[in-house]
């Protein structure tokens, strides 16, 4: 039954295939704390991602990653395959191997590729799938070329420096990953250059290869740190969206919805009326609250208003809209309920307001009611404020009754109460009888 304020504001966790509709941040956690977090890591120079939102990160980044990364995969498999028609012109010696090779280690990375993005939405163990691969590959090629007799294995050679592009190129979390990856290329590249080079020819490889070693790497450093501080930045416009948007449809005193939102939800709501279901409008307002006021202070009234929307928002079920509607007036509505049904929940909310204790201090206590009006949706068409109207002139009914009371709105409410319809009676009648079962402590003389 109890739905929180926060409850009814939480964002649903939805995962998006596009990362720019993935929603970052619940607004329970648009705290000052997490600000200060997100803000810090910013001015981080390494940009860290702080513990508490790492795991929103690699969500993200596999929300918005995943399919380019498993294309890439699949390019660069075809690339690999494809050399294998290079492999027949320069290391003809050994291409029916060569052929062999690629041939099982393609098929093996197909497999297991498929599998790893169908089965895992860990962008950490995604990304780190080509980096693994290619390391592997790099091996198995290296491996060939030192079996080669061909008298262009010392140039084919420099075509390693392939591997090690491919090993950075989509990294965007697992900079270490790649780092190790690439150390492993250039332990295979030494080991080819010892074997296949003179040391003329080796100085020069090395020379070609380490700066674009060192460039590979510190692209691959790039990106990690771009893709950090985008995230952070998306992750502070998101604070400031949801902040602005509780801003916008909260009431700052009560913390309940404000009218403007309230009003919003409502129309949503009436457009979109089941009829067999039933939707009533609930208007309460407390008793005689300038009293309060004038003999306690404004702000023992302020403190009066915050412990009935707190009370009331918790008799409320996750899908009544609670507003306050403005001074001491609240309103919500009752989707997917009959009068009788509304009339039961605000009995409910009439008699648990009526016996909270307000202490102003320890030894001096106030004690307050509400009066209640309901109106019934009668149709799709019905204006909103034609709803708020009809359960306006129903509390107002119930205030001139003698306050403490419920009124439900009938086309005769304003006639003497003899010619009341029987309908709205008899449903009167009922919620008093079951009023009374389930509360035979309350003293209260018939307040419907
Ligand atoms: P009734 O039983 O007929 O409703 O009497 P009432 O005294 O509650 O009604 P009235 O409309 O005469 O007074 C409402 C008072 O509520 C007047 C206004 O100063 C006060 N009020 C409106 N908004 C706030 C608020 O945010 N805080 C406080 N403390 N008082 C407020
Ligand atoms: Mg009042
Ligand atoms: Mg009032």
């Amino acid at each position: 039954m109890s739905s929180s304020h926060e409850d009814l504001h939480s964002p649903k966790d939805v995962y998006f295939q596009n990362a720019r509709m993935y929603q970052l941040l619940k607004l329970a956690e648009c705290d000052l704390q997490n600000r200060q977090l997100i803000e810090q890591a910013l001015a981080d120079r390494s940009a860290r991602i702080p513990p508490l939102f790492r795991q929103y990160f690699y969500d993200y980044m596999y929300a918005d990653n995943h399919h380019d990364l498993r294309q890439v995969n699949y390019m660069a498999q075809i690339a690999f395959l494809l050399y294998f028609f290079a492999d027949i012109f320069i290391i003809p010696d050994i291409f029916f191997l060569s052929g062999v090779s690629r041939v099982l280690l393609v098929i093996v990375a197909m497999l297991c590729g498929s599998y790893l993005f169908n089965h895992y939405k860990n962008i950490q163990v995604l990304e780190m799938f080509l980096p693994i691969c290619t390391t592997v590959a790099a091996g198995i090629w290296i491996g060939l070329l030192l079996l080669s007799n061909s008298p262009h294995v010392s140039t084919y050679l420099y075509a390693t420096a392939i591997f090690i592009l491919v090993t950075n190129l989509c990294i965007k979390t697992q900079f270490k990953g790649a780092l190790y990856c690439s150390i492993f290329i250039a332990l295979f590249m030494t080991i080819g250059a010892i074997h296949l080079l003179t040391w003329s020819q080796g100085l020069i490889f090395a020379v070609v290869s380490i700066p674009l070693w060192c460039f590979s790497i510190y692209i691959n450093w790039n990106n990690t740190l771009n893709v950090r501080r985008i995230f952070l930045r998306n992750l502070l416009d998101e604070w400031n969206y949801q902040t602005l948007k509780n801003l916008a449809h909260t009431d700052d005193l009560t913390k309940l919805y404000n009218r403007r939102h309230f009003v919003n939800l409502a129309e949503q709501a009436i457009q979109q009326w089941p009829k067999h279901a039933g939707t009533c409008l609930l208007m309460f307002d407390v008793d005689h609250f300038k009293l309060i006021n004038d003999n306690y202070g404004h702000d023992v009234g302020d403190r009066v208003l915050q412990l009935i929307a707190e009370v009331t928002r918790k008799e409320m079920r996750q899908t009544d809209v609670l507003a306050r509607f403005g001074g001491e007036e609240f309103i919500a509505l009752l989707e997917y309920t009959q009068p009788y049904d509304s009339l039961m929940i605000a009995e409910r909310i009439r008699k648990i307001i009526q016996k909270q204790v307000f202490y102003i201090t320890p030894d001096q206590s106030i004690q307050f009611t509400i009066s209640i009006g309901i109106a019934e949706l009668e149709s799709p068409e019905q204006t909103l404020d034609d709803l708020i109207k009809k359960a306006d002139l129903a509390l107002y009914q119930a205030k001139k009754a003698g306050r403490n009371r419920i009124k439900i709105y009938h086309p005769d409410i304003l006639k003497p109460a003899t010619s009341s319809s029987s309908k709205h009676r008899n449903i009167v009648q009922a919620v008093q009888q079951a009023a009374k079962n389930s509360d035979k402590q309350v003293q209260s003389s018939s307040p419907l």
